[in-house]
């Protein structure tokens, strides 16, 4: 079959100059599929996960759109990007300002966590592009800072992760700001009913457009995996990075806590690393991702929800520190690497509790994990039987009571000793 290229699209001179610039030889399947689909002004339902190529394949016929219609400059929002996080916003800002380059179309991005008066300035001054997370959007429409009645491409990005985060009345109450008439786009990696049925909410008559479904684990992705027991797993993950191929990875955490801990250990080791998560801020979060990118950490610890969507060039390994008990989990995982065609390999560190997991996990990609052999910490611990696990949640339970007990007793002697000072 004959290869597509970008110039069959009938693409504009100047989007093709900014992907010619951008090094990209030829679309991606979604890109192929969708750019004719969105050019020719119909409403699409995009089965894709990141990795995909999926931003570019909404943003180049938008952006071909809105110069066409020669509707720049006019101050008005006329195309809207819903996104879950703030770190895909901003990349979808990025490809937007990427591939508009050598065009009149302007973007800005709003999420919530940072002050909106940047934010609220940015809109004054006028936008065509709006790429904005759904909490941060509604508070601002609130404000009559924005208003969505000139919105004629609107786009729902990662729909299936929106739900997951609980965005689903934010979502609707959006929808409800939309002009009928305008074109919409509707992605997500799968597509459960619940999201099919928020689709035809969405779309009119939409074209279907799948590539890469959840299941198939990108072909160029290696897979490995060690089993070993919980109280080695640090142990293991530093013999692993003694691994000096290993430049960069991305090491995925299951909690927060347990991200910063991971950090702490491998910081006594003088591996330069860095977590990002919910309970950083937006400053933390971008500095931390910028010297990942810059190649200035060899380490980036990242929780799913702060890692989803994140972007990063070329990048080579994933390690899996836990094994998610959700198995599409681990295919978004994996999935960080060996994007747009690059070889990908991924880590994975199973404790005798997530060896189910990965039973799982390869029922749904349909293949087996290689389990690496040469392996210094092997698992020689059982999983829990009922009642043991019984038990081991008892005690955690009462870990984490004399845990609150025992801070509780400290904050009151720490008031007491104030008392006591302020009166003496
Ligand atoms: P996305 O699925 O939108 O997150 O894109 C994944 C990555 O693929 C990004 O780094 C893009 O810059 C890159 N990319 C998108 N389209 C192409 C293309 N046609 N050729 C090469 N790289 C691409």
């Amino acid at each position: 079959m004959k290869k597509i290229k970008f110039e069959d699209l009938e693409l504009i001179p100047s989007i093709l100059k900014a992907l010619k610039e951008e090094n990209y030889k030829e679309p991606t399947a979604i890109q192929a599929e969708a750019i004719p689909l969105i050019l020719d002004k119909k409403d699409v339902l995009g089965s894709a996960q990141t990795g995909t190529g999926k931003t570019a394949a909404f943003a180049i016929p938008i952006i071909q759109h809105l110069t066409k219609e020669n509707i720049s400059h006019k101050k008005k929002i006329l195309a809207l990007i819903v996104t879950p996080t703030r770190e895909l916003a901003i990349q979808i800002g990025e490809s937007f300002s990427t591939y508009g380059k050598y065009t009149e179309v302007k973007n800005t991005v709003i999420f919530g966590g940072v002050p909106q008066k940047s934010q609220t300035t940015a809109l004054k001054h006028g936008v065509d592009v709006l790429i904005a997370t759904p909490g941060r959007l509604l508070d601002l429409i609130n404000q009559r800072y924005i208003s969505l009645k000139d919105v004629k491409y609107f786009v729902l990005d990662e729909a299936d992760r929106m739900l997951d985060m609980g965005f689903i009345h934010d979502i609707k109450k959006i929808i409800t700001k939309l002009p009928k008439e305008r074109q919409s786009l509707f992605f997500s990696a799968t597509i459960p009913k619940n999201i099919l049925s928020l689709a035809h909410k969405i779309l009119n008559n939409p074209q279907k457009v799948s590539v890469d479904p959840v299941s198939s684990t990108a072909e160029t992705i290696k897979q490995f995996l060690y089993k070993t027991n919980k109280s080695n797993k640090i142990e293991l993950l530093l013999h692993i990075l003694t691994n000096n191929e290993i430049k960069q990875v991305l090491l995925f955490s299951k909690t927060k806590y347990g991200a910063d801990k991971i950090v702490r250990k491998l910081k006594k080791e003088k591996i330069k690393c860095a977590a990002i998560h919910g309970n950083k801020s937006q400053n933390q979060r971008q500095k931390a991702l910028k010297a990942f990118k810059d190649g200035e950490i060899r380490v980036l610890v990242a929780t799913d929800i702060a890692a989803r969507g994140i972007d990063i060039d070329k990048l080579r390994y994933v390690i899996n520190y836990d094994i998610p008990n959700e198995s599409e989990t681990y295919v978004h995982r994996i999935g960080r690497c060996g994007r747009a065609g690059d070889e990908g390999i991924s880590i994975s560190i199973c404790e005798p509790e997530e060896n189910k997991f990965i039973k799982d996990i390869e029922k749904l990609i349909n293949q087996k994990i290689q389990v690496v052999n040469d392996n210094p910490f092997p698992q020689t611990d059982k999983p829990m039987n009922a009642k043991e696990k019984k038990e081991f949640e008892k005690q955690k339970q009462q870990r984490k009571q004399e845990f609150f007990a025992n801070r509780n007793k400290k904050k009151v002697e720490v008031g007491v000793r104030r008392t006591k000072r302020k009166l003496s």
